[in-house]
């Protein structure tokens, strides 16, 4: 294959096995997929990867070097230039079965997702479900592809538009949505017709090996879709490559300027979408009992591990206490355990991101901030090695103290109490992110006034944030995306496709004869 032959010395893995057996230490190790099947022999370099609610290690992953990147990008090279004039049936069938695949294994998946990230089953088989989505707006393809056409522009002279796929393609995506972030990106890239190297989080790395092959099964050709694991090493090799042309990338918001930054310095096209600090406005008006059903189901759900979660409840004039005290209400009843098992809450994704979210329960009591609930030493439906700590809330959080600057990641909820609804468009306006935001009212006005003021990217109106349908597309604005161009949607066919306008003219007996000043529509 090209100038760098694949090595598939490893045994060929089936869906739900995607390691290859163990090493010295009995653990397997995830390798690359790299044109087709598992690449590469013993890796240089490895990751562990843990069961969060065990706090075990259970694999190991393969970290590329930057040779191991150049051999995907040979092997997507080569594949690009048959797939991207694989006619729109054939492409749209291949997704077609792909989302059939995925539908009717989404519980083999979740498991997976379970296993490596820690969320509850629950939410992994919704994390897939939401994942599907975006397959199934990418097997409209012939449809979204299409350009316009119009005759006659000039006298005997038509014009068209085509919109044609940009070759291979990044996607480098973070550990809490190991199926739907990517899912974001590649469904719409290979139906336009690139070819894609996807570099998941090393923390969760088996869901993007399950999916490889589950393409694979669905009839994409080799070397259309592959895998690289790995870190810094290999997100700047893919940066670096001249054959690579874009770069989809989410992340925390560091990274991901470093990456648009980067990304553009060697020409390619980047959307970089990064961190979060969202922020859910309650009004005196609101629906109390439905404010605090949202605040607890989207503080908690995932352990706040989502770019979607919100982490700030700006609760406007008298709400606060009894919004408080509904919230409190609600957090008593959570169930904090191993996914596999029916409990509300996992655990965090390691034990270092662990600690770092309960330090901020330090920094916020030491900053005068009211802890009203305390996630740690919480009891626990699982392993006392997992990674735990339970939902926690503060109250009377101010915007200069870390836990309100700081995106936390994790299960803490904090309360800014402000007076009105201009101090709390205020609040949110300042913070340097931008991603999501609700409001809970029944004024109609304010909503208007809010969704045409407020300076983020997402909005829920009586709906804690939600990601945006796939027809729809996902991005915020300021700190929280680089770049001009949302995930998905539109914009997401648009990102993975140049424009190029055809104007064409057959010959007839009327030649028109020489004229040299500039073309006009005549
Ligand atoms: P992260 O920034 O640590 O890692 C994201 C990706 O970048 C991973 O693939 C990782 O391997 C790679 N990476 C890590 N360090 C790097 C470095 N120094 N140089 C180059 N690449 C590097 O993020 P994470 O912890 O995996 O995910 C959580 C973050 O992602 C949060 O900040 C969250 O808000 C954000 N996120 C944002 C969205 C969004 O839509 N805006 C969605 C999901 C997650």
């Amino acid at each position: 294959m090209g100038e760098n032959p694949i090595v598939t010395n490893a045994p060929p893995t089936g869906p739900g096995t995607p390691a290859t057996p163990g090493g010295i230490d009995g653990l397997a190790t995830v390798p690359h997929w790299i044109g087709g099947g598992a690449y590469g022999g013993a890796p240089e370099r490895t990751g562990e990867v843990y069961d969060p609610a065990t706090g075990r290690v259970t694999k190991r992953v393969a970290f590329a070097s930057p040779a191991d990147v150049d051999a995907a990008v040979h092997s997507a090279a080569e594949a690009f230039a048959t797939w991207r004039n694989a006619s729109l049936t054939r492409r749209s069938k291949v997704l077609f079965a792909f989302r059939e695949l995925l539908n009717a294994r989404t519980a083999d998946l979740a498991a997976i997702v379970t296993a490596e990230h820690g969320k509850v089953l629950s939410d992994a088989t919704g994390e897939v479900a939401r994942a599907l989505e975006v397959v199934e707006f990418a097997c409209g393809i012939p449809h979204l592809q299409k350009g316009g056409y119009s005759e006659s522009v000039s006298t005997k002279v038509d014009s068209y538009s085509i919109r044609q796929p940009l070759g291979v393609v990044a996607v480098i995506s973070p550990f809490n949505f190991p199926t739907m972030v990517p899912c974001w990106f590649f469904p719409i890239a290979i139906a336009a017709g690139n070819a894609v190297i996807l570099k998941p989080s090393e923390k969760d790395p088996s869901a993007a090996n399950w999916m490889a092959e589950v393409w694979a099964e669905a009839g994409l050709p080799a070397g259309v879709f592959n895998v690289v694991h790995g870190d810094k090493v290999a997100v700047d090799a893919l940066l670096e490559h001249p054959q690579v042309k874009a770069v989809s990338f989410v992340g925390s918001t560091p990274i991901a300027r470093y990456v648009y930054e980067r990304g553009t310095a060697h020409g390619k096209r980047v959307q970089a979408l990064g961190g979060a600090k969202n922020h859910m406005v309650v009004l005196p008006d609101a629906d109390l009992g439905l404010a605090a059903d949202a605040a607890v189901n989207a503080g908690f759900g995932s352990a706040g591990e989502r770019c979607m979660a919100i982490s700030v409840l700006v609760a406007v004039g008298p709400v606060a206490d009894p919004l408080i005290e509904g919230i409190v209400e609600r957090m008593d009843g959570l169930t904090v355990g191993d996914g596999r098992r029916a409990c509300d809450m996992g655990p965090l994704v390691t034990a270092a991101h662990r600690d770092k979210v309960a330090a901020y329960l330090d920094a916020g009591v030491a900053s005068g901030a009211e802890l009203v609930v305390d996630g740690r030493g919480i009891r626990v439906d699982g392993d006392p090695g997992g990674f735990w700590l339970g939902p926690t809330l503060f109250d009377k959080v101010t915007p200069e103290m870390s836990i309100y600057t700081d995106e936390i990641f994790g299960p803490v909820l904090s309360v800014v109490r402000v007076p009105t609804y201009d101090d709390a468009l205020e609040l949110v306006n300042a913070n340097p992110y931008g991603n999501g935001t609700a409001i809970f009212t029944n004024d109609g006005g304010a909503v208007r006034r809010y969704q045409n003021e407020v300076e983020v990217g997402m909005v829920g109106v009586n709906v804690p944030i939600p990601v945006p349908m796939a027809y729809y597309s996902f991005g915020g604005w300021k700190a929280s995306l680089f770049g001009d161009s949302h995930a998905h949607g539109m914009e997401g066919v648009h990102f993975y496709t140049r424009g190029k306008v055809v104007t064409s003219r057959w010959l007839d007996p009327d030649h028109g004869g020489i004229n040299l000043g500039f073309p006009q529509s005549i």
